[in-house]
């Protein structure tokens, strides 16, 4: 694999990964995608995202340091999303940029994400966003947003919050946990929860109104949380989490023409 000249110099190295190809009917990015690597070490990480075996890579790797290694020119479509879905859409390759944050994740201790590391991502993300054109701020997502039954990644350790005082993201304060008021417990069926299915639906996430609180129901409310109401992570609809739902519908981006 022959190394390619970086998208921008924000990117201190290029390590070319085998595993990418183009984007299906010519699709232009109009996402990006943090994950974090969930490996023992970033090396390591970084080795497994250019093997051919391994069948997965990213556009971009950001060491804890804020080091920034490109791996796929953002041209071509990265392997880093797999079985995914975001507004209607499953081809998350296709449409997005991933960028795999240095972090061993829940696996090995899930530590803090050093404050250079997320300046490096917020850096990143703004000179794709500028020399792209514009990415809907409700875009930028993690992996456990399009695939919410099998990833946690970035998780809830992910300061969203201070990327959106970067101007990067769509994210809300969320209402404080303990709040006094409606709740809905997985289990529980009728209206009120095909209302909470339809809702997330609208935000993006790839639910069925089934007006059931079942298990898609409880893995779709966890990574919203982790997201969006890191404070207390449980899958269980408190009214804290519905209030920070309700306030992110009615904030959201207008459309990009
Ligand atoms: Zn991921």
């Amino acid at each position: 694999m022959s190394a390619f000249p970086p998208d921008s110099f924000i990117a201190a190295d290029v390590v070319p990964s085998p595993n990418q190809d183009e984007r299906k009917q010519g699709r232009t990015p109009d996402m990006i995608l943090l994950h974090y690597t969930g490996m023992q070490s970033g090396e390591a990480a970084l080795r497994r995202l250019c093997s051919p075996d391994s069948k997965v890579s990213a556009h971009y790797v950001v060491f804890e340091d804020g080091h920034i290694v490109q791996c796929v020119p953002e041209g071509f479509r990265a392997w880093h999303a797999g079985v995914s879905s975001w507004a209607g859409e499953t081809d998350i390759n296709s449409c997005s940029i991933g960028i795999e944050i240095v972090n061993p994740g829940h696996e090995f201790g899930y530590p803090d994400f050093p404050l250079r590391q997320i300046a490096a991502v917020i850096s990143l993300c703004k000179t794709i966003i500028t020399r792209r054109g514009p990415i809907s701020a409700d875009r930028i997502l993690a992996h456990s947003d399009v695939a919410p039954a099998r990833k946690q990644d970035p998780g809830e350790k992910f300061p969203w919050g201070l990327l959106s005082e970067s101007g990067i993201g769509h994210w809300v304060r969320p209402a404080p946990v303990n709040l006094d008021g409606p709740s809905l417990q997985p289990g529980a069926q009728g209206d009120v929860v095909i209302r909470l299915q339809r809702a997330l639906r609208a935000y993006g996430y790839g639910i069925e109104e089934t007006g059931v609180y079942d298990d898609a129901t409880l893995q779709v409310l966890t990574a919203f949380q982790r997201h969006f109401r890191q404070a207390r992570v449980d899958g269980i609809a408190d009214s804290s989490t519905l209030l920070t739902l309700r306030a992110l519908l009615e904030t959201r981006p207008a459309p990009l023409a």
